[in-house]
């Protein structure tokens, strides 16, 4: 991956340097873009206008320039009360269950008994782990936030790498399932995240995912900065590094040897906080599904299930 780091931000409200990196494409390596959609966010307590780019050569869609500390307000970030982070992993449940029960059909079809050993990428407070532990998984996680792997590994007594995805050691062929969600979108090199996680897979093992598309995010930054004027962020350029559709996934993750068996779109994100708020994103759910069947197009968040077809 090509990466060039300068001290130059896009522009304004800047009182110390913040460092910056301009990229190539992750699928193919080209550097020919076109403009996609541009917003403008808060980085602590500076604010700057994000580029979003589309590549013109195959078409992944990503943040650039970005920050070299782009995970910055993640890593660093403070601790949410228990009592938050339970109300969330509560909402996340049917969400974990739904995705368990589907990697269990998976590996039912491809002849596998279900269960084993499966490893959590950015495993995050450790909900899905201690969840699939209880489907008879044996489980490990990785999770470079140092306050959310602590946090994991003490509620769930589960073993839990703190470190970048790329610096952990773990056995090749190791896993039976691999998870990653809401994760390859933050990490600056997701090429190597998956080449890497399907070097972990067994032959023939499941690795499932959730990440955000493209065209969701588009169509929320259309409707959020250009109809209605809104601050909030549609992209979250400050930490969301990639933007796949369908297409340009399906192309990387056969690139790293993965075959895509079944891609759907995610049901109402998790961490509503208010009730106008759940009903918008139910209303919002549902016409993307609708949209879905009726035109075969994936325009929502992602979720993915793929199987390791060759090392
Ligand atoms: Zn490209």
């Amino acid at each position: 991956m090509t990466v060039e780091i300068c001290e130059k931000p896009p522009r304004i409200k800047s009182r110390a340097p913040v460092l910056w990196e301009w990229v190539n494409c992750n699928l193919c390596g080209g550097n020919d873009t076109e403009p996609y959609h541009q917003e403008r966010l808060t980085y602590f307590d500076r604010e700057f206008d994000f580029r979003i780019v589309r590549c013109l050569q195959c078409g992944l869609v990503y943040t650039n320039p970005r920050l070299v500390d782009h995970n910055g307000t993640y890593l660093r970030g403070g601790s949410e009360a228990p009592g938050e982070i339970e109300r969330h992993a509560q909402a996340k449940a049917p969400i974990f269950k739904r995705a368990l029960k589907e990697i269990r059909k998976q590996q039912k079809r491809q002849g596998h008994a279900p269960g084993g050993t499966l490893l959590d990428v950015g495993c995050g407070s450790g909900h899905f782990l201690g969840q699939a532990r209880r489907c008879g998984f044996e489980v490990c996680g990785i999770e470079p936030a140092e306050i959310w792997a602590a946090y994991a590994a003490e509620t769930f007594q589960v073993p839990v790498y703190r470190d970048d995805v790329l610096k952990v050691q773990l056995p090749f062929e190791g896993f039976d399932v691999v998870t990653a969600w809401d994760v390859i979108e933050h990490v600056a090199d997701p090429y190597a995240v998956l080449r890497r996680c399907g070097q972990w897979l067994r032959p023939g093992g499941i690795m499932a995912l959730r990440f955000p598309s493209a065209p969701w995010q588009k169509i929320k930054g259309v409707v959020l900065h250009d109809w209605l004027s809104s601050r909030w962020p549609a992209f979250g350029a400050t930490m969301h590094l990639y933007f796949f559709s369908k297409h340009t996934f399906e192309l990387m993750a056969r690139r790293v040897g993965l075959e895509v068996l079944r891609l759907r779109t995610t049901s109402t994100e998790a961490n509503t906080r208010s009730l106008l708020g759940d009903c918008a994103k139910a209303i919002s759910h549902l016409t993307l599904r609708g949209v879905e069947i009726l035109s075969r197009r994936h325009l929502g968040n992602l979720e993915v299930y793929c199987r390791k077809v060759r090392p």
